[in-house]
């Protein structure tokens, strides 16, 4: 026991990791969160489940800005905007934009795969010996397509790829479907990565994970933060007026980070780039592994009695209610993908990515308040990154010097 204090605001995947290694190391930690670990209302609990390795191209792309104005003119495409927030998103979409070409992308590529490469291990590292570690499923991992064409002339993403060590093996129609059968005529080229790994319930792995903490010591307030004062001792206020102090403080809130980083005058540039998910319980049959489908840009994960269709992106700000528009496309989608799935009951879920413009993570101590650690901005990979995120903190935490080069994650980049 080290006898510090450290309280952690948020608890979705990356807050409850680093509250793990955090008390492995001998903190008291407390973990501050108005919602119950592994519950809806995180985007922790309704993502694609993917432990995505081979994420290392960023989400801004000149392929991406190119069809974007397009896309949202487009009922039909996966890019949903609700004009009326355009206006508050601009101080975080001009340097998305800026970011959209091929020099930034091959800067921000290594940054990535660091974060990204060893997620399987991290994960593991993680949930070994706790009720977690069993929501955890291995195999292969593949993108579909509808034309080759559209493989081929993403040369860039496969050079990133390659370069960072995911080589996939090419599969034409023919040996899709003798995989799976069930695959429909829409999709004629695949691409396979083996050795991946995805969640079959991500809601129940951070729940379980978060038990695993609470029966080893660590602390639990169900509470919102409202204002963090840096200091020496930093002091947190929740909602109702009551206030706590520690030695630290991590602010680990995902996509709700801005809110409290600009109480303290941090310049967070974070979006919440908004996806849904629709699951479909007891399935006729399930996917053999996750596949992304590109022409509609949502992943299908084979889950725990339940296929799950999660993607898309809307921007439409942290508190607008969920759209309709999304889950329909979504529906429509996975007809495509699977035209004689049946199944009992679904549902659908909207949830919110924390998304900086440059696709990196902020991870580190605030430079005006060192005592106050960031570790949010995990985008589309933030379930992937959680557990290193969650890692890395305590090693800022301890003082200790971190196996990577964390300069591209400074939370004062921007
Ligand atoms: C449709 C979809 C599919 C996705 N698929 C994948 C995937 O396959 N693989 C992958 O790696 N990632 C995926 N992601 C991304 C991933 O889910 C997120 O990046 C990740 O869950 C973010 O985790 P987090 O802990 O930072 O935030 P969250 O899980 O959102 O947790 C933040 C927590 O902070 C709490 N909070 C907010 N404000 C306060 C406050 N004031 N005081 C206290 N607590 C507060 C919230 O209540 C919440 O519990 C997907 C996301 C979506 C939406």
């Amino acid at each position: 026991m080290n006898g510090r204090s450290v309280l952690i605001v948020g608890a979705g995947i990356t807050g409850v990791a680093s509250a793990e290694w955090l008390c492995r190391d001998g903190w008291q930690v407390t973990l501050i969160d108005p919602v119950q670990p592994g519950s809806p209302d995180q985007a922790s609990y309704g993502n694609a489940g993917l432990l995505s390795r081979t994420s290392v191209v960023p989400v801004a792309t000149p392929s991406l800005v190119r069809h974007a104005p397009a896309m949202v003119f487009d009922p039909s495409s996966p890019l949903f905007l609700r004009w009326s927030y355009l206006p508050r998103m601009i101080p975080w979409l001009l340097p998305f934009l800026r970011n959209a070409n091929e020099a930034k992308i091959r800067q921000i590529a290594p940054a990535l795969s660091a974060m990204t490469f060893d997620a399987n291990e991290q994960h593991l590292a993680l949930a070994r010996g706790t009720e977690a570690e069993r929501h955890i499923a291995n195999g292969d991992y593949v993108t579909l397509y509808t034309k080759k064409s559209d493989y081929d002339s993403d040369l860039l993403t496969q050079e990133m790829r390659r370069k960072f060590g995911s080589v996939p093996s090419e599969l034409t129609r023919a040996e899709l479907v003798e995989r799976d059968p069930n695959l429909g005529p829409a999709y004629t080229f695949g691409t396979l990565y083996q050795g991946c790994a995805w969640l079959t319930s991500p809601g129940r792995y951070v729940a379980a994970l978060f038990d695993h903490f609470l029966r080893h010591g660590g602390q639990y307030r169900q509470a919102k933060a409202v204002d963090i004062q840096p200091g020496e001792m930093p002091k947190l206020t929740l909602e109702g007026g009551e206030t706590l102090t520690a030695d630290k403080v991590v602010l680990s809130s995902g996509a709700w980070s801005v809110r409290l980083a600009k109480r303290m005058g941090a310049p967070v540039k974070l979006e919440a780039e908004r996806g849904y998910h629709v699951a479909m319980h007891s399935p006729s049959f399930n996917a053999p592994y996750p596949y992304m489908v590109t022409d509609a840009k949502f992943v299908a994960t084979p889950m725990d009695g339940f296929l799950r269709a999660a993607g898309v992106v809307e921007f439409a700000g942290l508190d607008a209610p969920a759209s309709e528009a999304p889950v329909r496309l979504i529906e429509k989608a996975v007809k495509r993908l699977y035209p004689t799935l049946e199944f009992d009951r679904s549902e659908s879920w909207m949830g919110r990515r924390p998304t900086t413009p440059d696709s990196l993570p902020a991870l580190g101590e605030n430079p005006k308040a060192p005592n106050v650690l960031h570790a949010y901005g995990g985008q589309h990979v933030g379930l992937t990154i959680g557990p290193k995120l969650g890692r890395l903190v305590a090693d800022i935490a301890a003082g200790r010097r971190a196996n990577m080069d964390l300069a591209p994650y400074r939370p004062d980049r921007f």
